[in-house]
């Protein structure tokens, strides 16, 4: 008999949905397959949308029952060999048996949020997630922000982690050690639209995945200790017409911003304090929105100023953008964006207008004056921001039937498994997820 030769592994390519709980979950299939199942899809559990990040389910309309298809979007594959091993995965759409839109899909959400913008206005968004994490892989003491040390002390992850996004279709901008300990960020030039949001989920997954296979952690949960620095998702925006052509600036108007790009920005500022059930949607998120974090407390909007929730970035014409601060890591990059562009249609819809800028600067104003001057401070818990957005008419529109009560009962249900736990022991929790 012919001795059999060792076994090889077959390349498998894993198909999957960033979820609720912003997780990438699916399933994997032999890489020959792929082109089959660009077609017919891989079959999913409805009752799989509420895992948590904790692995638990929280209780959703579908129990055992029912089925729905994962549909791979070939414009997301990621495929890189990097220290020895293979990253090979490809993002999807939830869709139902019938290969309709799946009510559910957190994809779908910031599609339909994207047909409003363009039916309200005629444009699209153009987004970048500029994303903190830390590396495990560099001591923490002592800690040396931005310095050509930290740079040097991580080695290559840096380097191949822009090869890596580079591979998988992105434009690596800049990679610094941020100013906490072992704290990293690593920027991509702004992608339109769906682009934008799937380079954010792809790309936290290959900081996942070239920190690992050198035995390290990536770690992007917003806070790792009460009282530490925060890691922020900081999502910039600005908005684009059918020729590609910048909308979001207008010379001599007092903001900057074009009437168009104001309405936008008024609109998010308006639903603010809600929006932060989906931007900053875990127990841990409310770590980091406290004061003297360079993360931002009230609602409001800053001209360069990094403690607002909205910052107007200065830059020419094509690279004037607004950065929205109250986003991390924790929150799925299409119900984030979609969130945002939702908001920002509305904002459009009702020709809102942004507020005077206060005659003091923010920072030097108490919270009277701040509440003087009609600025309302963020949520200060999870639970807080669940019943602004309970509160908020125009979030069921967004949803649609049934999404917002399944979304709240999933958060409070994170929420409650929270509870009892000392600060520390939640930010260990997440931070062992993120
Ligand atoms: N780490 C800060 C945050 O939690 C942001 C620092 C910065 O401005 O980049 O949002
Ligand atoms: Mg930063």
């Amino acid at each position: 008999m012919l001795a059999s030769s060792p076994l090889e592994p077959e390349d498998l390519v894993f198909i999957g949905i960033c979820d609720l709980a912003a997780q990438v979950r699916g399933k994997s299939i032999p890489a020959a397959d792929l082109p089959s199942r660009l077609l017919h899809g891989v079959g999913y559990t409805p009752a799989n949308i509420c895992i948590s990040p904790f692995g638990t389910i929280a209780s959703s309309p579908f129990g055992t029952l029912g089925d729905i298809v994962l549909m791979p979007d070939a414009s997301t594959e990621v495929n890189i060999v990097e220290g020895g091993g293979r990253e090979h995965f490809c993002l999807a759409d939830i869709v139902t048996a019938d290969g309709e839109p799946w009510p559910y899909c957190p994809r779908n959400f910031l599609r339909r949020a994207l047909e409003r913008l363009e039916n309200a206005a005629g444009c699209t968004v153009l987004a970048s997630f500029e994303q903190e994490f830390v590396y495990t892989g560099v001591a923490a003491e002592p800690k040396r922000a931005y310095a050509l040390t930290s740079f040097r002390e991580q080695g290559n992850f840096g380097g191949l982690l822009m090869a890596a996004l580079r591979a998988s279709g992105m434009q690596p901008d800049a990679f610094l050690a941020e100013y906490g300990a072992r704290q990293y960020e690593i920027t991509v030039a702004p992608a339109l639209g769906m682009r934008a949001a799937d380079e954010a989920v792809m790309l936290r997954e290959l900081a996942r995945s070239i920190a690992s296979r050198a035995g390290n952690r990536a770690i992007f949960a917003p806070m790792l200790s009460p009282d530490g620095i925060g890691n922020g998702t900081h999502i910039h925006m600005s908005l684009r017409g059918a020729a590609g052509e910048a909308k979001m600036q207008e010379a001599g108007r007092s903001t900057g911003l074009s009437p168009i790009g104001e309405h936008f920005v008024a609109g998010i500022l308006d639903h603010m304090p809600a929006l932060a059930a989906i931007t900053t949607p875990s127990v841990d998120s409310y770590f980091r929105l406290t004061p003297d974090r360079w993360a931002p407390t009230w609602a409001n909007v800053g001209y360069q100023d990094r403690a607002a929730s909205l910052r107007i970035c200065p830059g020419s014409a094509s690279q004037f953008n607004v950065e929205y601060r109250v986003a991390d890591a924790t929150a799925c990059p299409y119900m984030a964006l979609g969130a945002l562009v939702h908001a920002g249609v509305d904002g459009i819809e009702r020709k809102l207008s942004l507020p005077q800028p206060p005659s003091k600067p923010f920072a030097a104003m108490d919270d009277a004056e701040r509440h003087g001057a009609g600025i309302r401070p963020l949520p200060r818990s999870l639970g807080e921001a669940i019943e602004l957005l309970r509160e908020t008419p125009a979030a069921r529109e967004w949803f649609g039937p049934g999404f917002l009560e399944l979304y709240i009962n999933f958060k409070l249900d994170e929420e409650r498994a929270m509870t009892g736990l000392e600060p520390q022991e939640v930010c260990d929790r997440y931070a062992a997820i993120f």
